[in-house]
């Protein structure tokens, strides 16, 4: 079973009986019983693989988790509650105590917040670079640096991250590089093929693309040998004390002992379990993964080429159109295509961006005002006033983000209805400024 679209379908989950059901089941359960006592403490002292309590595993959880771990080509998953806790424990996990961490400054809003806020109160530092400046990557090392961190394709803007570039230099200091991929999918690229020892997942987004359900997951490529200097990683070299004597990475070794750490330490303390509903909903929208992606893509690039014609759109912010910075990067990394989900800036003047941007947004009736991505119907959101509404103006502006940018996420629709609503917003929002009212 080699194909992607066989293992989107059938990874993870085989059929033992013929009264068991084809598709996976909903394990709706908050414990498990043991056979006996002495099984019971085999589990809890994890001399043998298995489910306690359902903080730390569902059945259906782990089918997701080996289905996307096959999909990413790694070595073993940990599904979670959001993607937020998806980045959330694999860098509590990573950075450790008192560790730092070298982050792309064109992040996800809420991996901002939790990077500069709440890491911040843990005692984890962080340095924020230009994801483009790979001199910068460099330069942020520090002794205590754990985690390079940045995200495969970043949004609004599209920006394609040179991953081998950054790849090389983390691997030079002795860190791994953990990419969130939410907006690229394993279908458009796997950052394992290109130097990424860890991959994150918003399921939410593309995995699920149905905009029903929560998720996350980590991917360990089981690439990173975090053996070769046990010293700076004694959460896997050093005895894990809640088990006695027990050496994760002697137990479990390269590819596995990471998936462990993070279940039985940092999602059993923390408890961001995802329940066994969403990770159905889930399953059940990555088994057409390559088929809404190919599509939603095809129309991102056919609106992306009518918007660059428009008089009323500045700039496109779509990779895959000539002149775009990252042209290039796309044409390396992105032979499938680029993703959906782009920006286009309005023109005119800032002091009545809100207004002009207010006016096209209102009148959109196919594209639906939301604060998601990935969806099967076209989303759009104003970054400004909405997912990027904590940023200050200089964050903003390294994001690449102006007041007028309208960011989009196509969707399953008729590629002509897009089209003629787009059309139909911009013509009747008259955004020349000197018919606005004051
Ligand atoms: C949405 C998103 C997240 C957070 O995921 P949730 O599932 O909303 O918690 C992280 N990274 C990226 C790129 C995202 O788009």
């Amino acid at each position: 079973m080699t194909g992607f679209a066989t293992a989107q379908v059938q990874a993870g989950h085989s059929v033992s009986s013929a009264a068991i059901g084809a598709i996976p089941p909903i394990h709706q359960t908050a414990a498990y019983e043991f056979a006996s006592l002495a099984e019971a403490a085999d589990l809890f002292s994890l001399r043998k693989p298995g489910i306690i309590y359902g903080r730390n595993a569902n059945p259906t959880q782990q089918i997701l988790e080996e289905r996307v771990a096959r999909l990413e080509g790694g070595a073993s998953a940990v599904a979670v509650a959001s993607g937020q806790a998806a980045v959330a424990m694999t860098l509590l996990a990573l950075a450790h105590r008192g560790g730092h961490i070298v982050a792309a400054r064109q992040l996800y809003g809420g991996t901002v917040d939790l990077l500069q806020e709440t890491l911040d109160d843990f005692g984890i530092g962080v340095t924020f670079v230009d994801q483009d400046d790979i001199d910068a990557w460099r330069t942020a090392i520090t002794p205590q640096t754990r985690a390079f961190f940045a995200e495969s394709i970043a949004n609004p803007i599209a920006q394609v991250l040179d991953i081998r570039a950054v790849a090389d230099i983390a691997h030079g200091a002795g860190v791994p590089l953990v990419i969130d991929s939410t907006v690229g999918t394993p279908y458009l690229i796997r950052p394992g093929e290109h130097g990424a020892d860890f991959v994150v997942h918003s399921a939410t987004k593309f995995l699920a693309g149905h905009g029903s359900s929560l998720g996350g997951v980590v991917v360990d490529q089981g690439t990173f040998d975090f053996g070769a200097d046990a010293t700076r990683w004694p959460q896997f070299t050093q005895p894990y004390t809640r088990f006695g004597d027990l050496v994760l990475w002697e137990r479990f070794g390269q590819g596995q002992a990471f998936a462990v750490l993070v279940k039985s330490k940092y999602v059993h303390d923390l408890g961001p379990s995802i329940s066994p509903f969403n990770a159905w909903q889930i399953l059940q929208g990555i088994e057409t993964l390559d088929l809404r992606v190919a599509r939603q893509s095809a129309t991102a690039l056919r609106i992306a080429e009518h918007l660059a014609q428009h008089p009323a759109v500045s700039r496109v912010h779509h990779p895959a159109l000539a002149g775009n910075p990252w042209h290039d990067l796309a044409a390396r990394y992105l032979p499938r295509g680029a993703p959906s989900v782009f920006s286009f800036d309005l023109a005119g003047p800032d002091d009545t961006a809100f207004e002009r941007v207010a006016a096209v947004v209102d009148r959109l009736e196919v594209f639906r005002l939301v604060a998601n991505i990935g969806d099967a119907r076209s989303l759009v959101a104003h970054p400004a006033s909405m997912t990027h509404s904590h940023f200050t103006a200089t964050q903003r502006a390294d994001a690449g983000i102006s007041l007028s940018t309208i960011r989009l996420s196509a969707g399953l629709e008729d590629p002509a209805d897009l089209l003629a609503d787009l059309d139909h917003a911009l013509a009747h929002a008259d955004v020349r400024p000197d018919t606005l009212e004051t």
